[in-house]
């Protein structure tokens, strides 16, 4: 505009008198004490005071007395200075009722640089500053539920960022000294391989997958892993017309160590009374077996003298006492016919595919505290496994046998001799290779085979052990094909290799 020649402005002034009467802004004019000298229709929709109500009446006739007044000290500090200002204030109308005005004031000044008016422009953001609040509220809620959930939670960004976590991960971050997400994503995408890719593709949810974390020292912890995916709209301005949108994980992370402690623990006190009672079945079988053993040796006896009584019947003997002793012989074979019906019949558990390396584990798990009471150092050295086809409760019972023998080698060993037991499992031609190694005494070479015969023991009866351990173990190793081999080690100490057939 040409201030110079205002009639040769490309704008008539009576346009700029339209525009503002016409806008949607409530606008007015103050002097220079904020004295109201004019104001346009959208001031009345907004305020309720008519023109004629207001001119001549200062602007604190909007005012609401909870705006503190260091923000009108603000303004008018700024205002003098000439210097524009843009704040909050909270209004009244004509009505009574309050609505928050978002205001800028201007002034306008002379040629001769003095104050002479304000231009005020002000509109009613209440619902914008509802909305806000809401949003806020919204905000607050979510994150105190977040922060007060039990479980760890994660929002992570395209490239597996952590954007947002709350209290329980940031506690996990502490415990792991490690990114929670990072190491937990990483073992989920081991363990699901091609699907992980896929999920991340798709967009589709994931529930409840383990993830197991080892650390040296250090007990193990399991965590229960979800992952679920936020679509979030791009709010820059550049997505106002053309939308575009960012996925976001969600991953939540749960601590269940606890639980799988205990399900551990029911797991061996479960496996301990299956033990408990097969070994209880095996006493028994060995217990009648045995007897009927013993008892068989005088019958036979018997039915020869019978036999030779029967051919020499004529003599001086009777009848009778032939008769007798053949009733005898007669009551004699059936009580052991008896007894022999007694003797529990072998399991005939069936054939299923054994992770022996988890039989093993599960095996020193549950001896833990008899090897500690024997002060026994234990050093497990497992290798991968194929997984065998066999009997699973027989193997139990098998390394059963074999790993108390070694407690039991061990603890004869007197004085600050080393207690140690080591267990190896290896494969190679087709085999698993279970080594179980003790610190005990050497077997002596004469007895290395006499040990798997029944009923042999180096151990006295003082120990209560009938000897049909390395029996038993033998028999349920050639039941799978395998054998045992017992080798003596250099120095002290004695190995027992079970080879077991893979195929
Ligand atoms: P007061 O006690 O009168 O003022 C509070 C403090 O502000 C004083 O202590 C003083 O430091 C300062 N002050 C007040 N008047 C002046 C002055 N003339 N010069 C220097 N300092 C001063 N107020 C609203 O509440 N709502 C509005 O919509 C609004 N619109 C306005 C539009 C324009 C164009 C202008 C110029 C002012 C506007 N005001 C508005 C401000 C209004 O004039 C009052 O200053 C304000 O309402 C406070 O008045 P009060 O009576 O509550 O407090």
């Amino acid at each position: 505009m040409d201030e110079s020649n205002p009639a040769k402005s490309p704008v008539p002034l009576e346009i700029f008198r339209q525009v503002v009467e016409q806008a949607a802004l409530a606008i007015s004019i103050t002097d220079s004490q904020a004295h109201i000298l004019y104001t346009n229709p959208a001031f009345e929709h907004v305020t309720g005071y008519a023109p004629k109500e207001v001119i001549g009446r200062n602007e604190s006739i909007l005012s609401y007395k909870v705006t503190p007044k260091l923000v009108y000290e603000t303004m008018w500090a700024q205002l003098l200075r000439q210097r524009p200002w843009n704040g909050l204030l909270v209004n009244r109308r004509k009505d009574g009722s309050r609505y928050l005005a978002n205001l800028t004031i201007t002034p306008v000044m002379d040629k001769s640089g003095e104050t002479t008016h304000y231009l005020g422009m002000h509109r009613d953001v209440t619902e914008v500053h509802r909305l806000e609040r809401q949003v806020q509220n919204q905000k607050t809620l979510i994150e105190s539920v977040v922060d007060a959930a039990q479980v760890a939670i994660a929002m992570l960004d395209e490239n597996e960022k952590v954007i947002l976590d709350n209290q329980e991960y940031k506690k996990l971050i502490a415990e792991l000294a490690a990114e929670p997400a990072t190491t937990m994503l990483a073992s989920l995408r081991a363990a699901m391989g091609a699907e992980y890719d896929e999920i991340k593709s798709t967009g589709k949810s994931v529930a409840d997958r383990e993830v197991r974390f080892v650390r040296e020292n250090r007990k193990t912890r399991w965590f229960c892993c979800s992952i679920s995916w936020i679509d979030e709209q791009d709010s820059s301005a550049d997505g106002f017309y053309v939308p575009s949108r960012r996925k976001f994980m969600l991953l939540v992370i749960q601590d269940i160590t606890a639980l799988k402690e205990q399900q551990e623990a029911i797991r061996v006190a479960a496996l301990r009374a299956m033990l408990a009672e097969q070994d209880r079945i095996r006493g028994l079988r060995e217990a009648l077996s045995g007897a009927v053993f013993q008892l068989q040796g005088p019958f036979n006896m018997l039915a020869a003298a019978v036999r030779m009584l029967e051919r020499q019947n004529g003599t001086n003997m009777t009848d009778t006492l032939v008769t007798s002793l053949e009733e005898a012989l007669a009551t004699g074979n059936r009580t052991l016919e008896t007894l022999r019906a007694c003797i529990p019949s072998p399991s005939d558990e069936v054939m299923g595919p054994v992770d022996l390396n988890a039989v093993l584990m599960d095996l020193l798990r549950m001896m833990t505290p008899r090897l500690l009471a024997e002060g026994v150092t234990v050093e497990w050295l497992p290798s991968d496994l194929p997984v065998l086809i066999g009997r699973v409760t027989q193997l139990t019972m098998l390394f059963k046998a074999l790993l108390e023998n070694a407690i039991e080698a061990i603890r004869e060993l007197r004085g600050g001799a080393r207690r140690e037991l080591r267990v190896i499992t290896s494969r190679y031609d087709g085999r698993i290779e279970v080594a179980i190694e003790n610190s005990g005494p050497n077997i002596p070479e004469t007895l290395r085979y006499k040990v798997f015969e029944p009923f042999f023991t180096t151990k006295g009866a003082e120990h209560q052990h009938i000897g049909m351990g390395l029996t038993g173990a033998q028999e349920i190793a050639a039941d799978h094909g395998g054998l045992i081999v017992l080798d003596n080690i250099p120095g002290g100490g004695c190995i027992a290799r079970v080879q077991l057939p893979t195929t």
